[in-house]
């Protein structure tokens, strides 16, 4: 098992360094004719080309040096939906979406939602491209039961460096489809890609807990994650201060009456909190609300200190927006932060969390520390 880690702070130091980037233009695909995105040659060009998706990622990975940069969004954005027999569980016929490389993955939820469909596979944010994380991995609460969004891939079409359009998938020209997921854009441009997808439920409970032990946190993260057949999400994070508690409360819509003691400056007290969510489909009659007791009664959280809401299942998966909303309005949304991204192996969690809390100051640290459980076998 690994623990996923994501660690955001504001720093002005990145702000100043990104105003100094080398990086010079962005040039649209347009500008080559819809049809004809790269010039066909039979030698590779010497210039660099990279393809842009939203343009999150932070290391210039979507940029450049003195090359091309490819504007992916500015591609019209195509969707055809498939709805099998199979429901995309398994089955011969199973259900899924042809999206173009540069459409957004709330697109897709929008869409897929109208025949109640949708991907298997998130990221917490939505607004950025099926291009973009399919390059990455496109990792969230989903990934233990499902995998990462590559692992629900069925095909992709591919420029690759020789200007060629290629269709591969884990049957076809397998090397090409392997090397494109995850791999940041080096082996050829997702022009589009074939994406999973299952049936949608309609609601779904979302369940936080509160913890004051790390250790009990994380054996109650893997617990909730030996049960894939009732859990559908499983997230967490650190609770190190009020900001830490009410900014990742804003898109939670439960009265939560969980005041910690957070101690003094000397003396900081940690907690921990677990997000679940199991999904409800209305149609199958199964109690969600019975799911979750049963669910809970294993669980070793603080007593009283959980937690539940039920709310729609695009609300659900679009949670990141409002926050997005309430930071754009602050102006706090477009300041420069840094992100880390760890995979870390179950035996190291423990003294990870010692060495953060031996360089975080709990009383003056903004932003998010999420941590989750993952299984390596997906
Ligand atoms: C608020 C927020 C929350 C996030 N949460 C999560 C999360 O929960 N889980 C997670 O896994 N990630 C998360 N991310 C990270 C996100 O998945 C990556 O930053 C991803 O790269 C963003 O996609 P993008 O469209 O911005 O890609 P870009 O940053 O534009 O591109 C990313 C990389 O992919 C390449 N690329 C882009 N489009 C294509 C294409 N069509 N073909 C080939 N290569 C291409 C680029 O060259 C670059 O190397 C989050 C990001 C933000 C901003």
């Amino acid at each position: 098992m690994e623990i996923a880690m994501v660690c955001t702070r504001v720093n002005l130091l990145i702000l100043i360094l990104s105003l100094c980037s080398p990086y010079k233009f962005i040039q649209s695909p347009m500008d080559f004719g819809p049809l004809n995105l790269l010039p066909t040659t039979t030698a590779a060009s010497s210039d660099f080309v990279a393809a842009r998706g939203a343009g999150h990622s932070i290391h210039g990975q979507a940029q450049a040096l003195d090359g091309i940069v490819v504007d992916m969004c500015s591609l019209p954005s195509e969707i055809a939906l498939y709805r099998g027999g199979g429901g995309g569980g398994g089955g011969g016929d199973i259900s899924y979406a042809d999206v173009s490389g540069g459409a957004m993955w709330i697109e897709l939820l929008e869409q897929s939602l109208k025949l109640g469909l949708a991907p298997r596979s998130w990221t917490d944010y939505l607004y950025i491209t099926i291009g973009g994380t399919l390059s990455n991995a496109g990792i969230s609460g989903q990934t233990f039961k499902h995998g990462p969004q590559i692992s629900n891939v069925l095909q992709l079409e591919v420029v690759t460096a020789r200007g060629e359009t290629v269709t591969c998938s884990p049957t076809k020209d397998a090397e090409l489809f392997n090397a494109v997921l995850g791999g940041l854009g080096q082996f050829g441009i997702i022009t589009r890609a074939r994406i999973l997808l299952q049936e949608a439920p309609q609601k779904v409970k979302w369940v936080r807990a509160f913890y004051d032990d790390f250790g009990t946190f994380t054996k109650d993260q893997e617990l909730l994650i030996s049960m894939p057949d009732s859990v559908d999400y499983v997230e967490g994070f650190i609770v190190l201060n009020e900001q830490s508690l009410h900014g990742s409360s804003i898109a939670f819509p439960a009265n939560m009456a969980f005041n910690p003691d957070f101690g003094s400056k000397s003396s900081p007290k940690i907690y921990y909190c677990i997000e679940f969510a199991v999904h409800d489909y209305q149609y199958k009659n199964t109690n969600v609300d019975q799911v979750v007791e049963a669910i809970s009664k294993q669980m070793s959280h603080i007593a009283s200190h959980l937690y539940s809401v039920e709310v729609s299942y695009f609300d659900f998966l679009n949670r990141v927006r409002m926050e997005e909303m309430s930071l754009r309005s602050s102006g706090l949304w477009e300041v420069h932060h840094p992100w880390l991204n760890m995979f870390v192996p179950k035996a190291g969690i423990s003294d990870l969390r010692d060495l953060l809390m031996d360089n975080i100051s709990p009383d003056n640290f903004e932003g998010l520390i999420l941590i989750y459980p993952l299984l390596r076998d997906k």
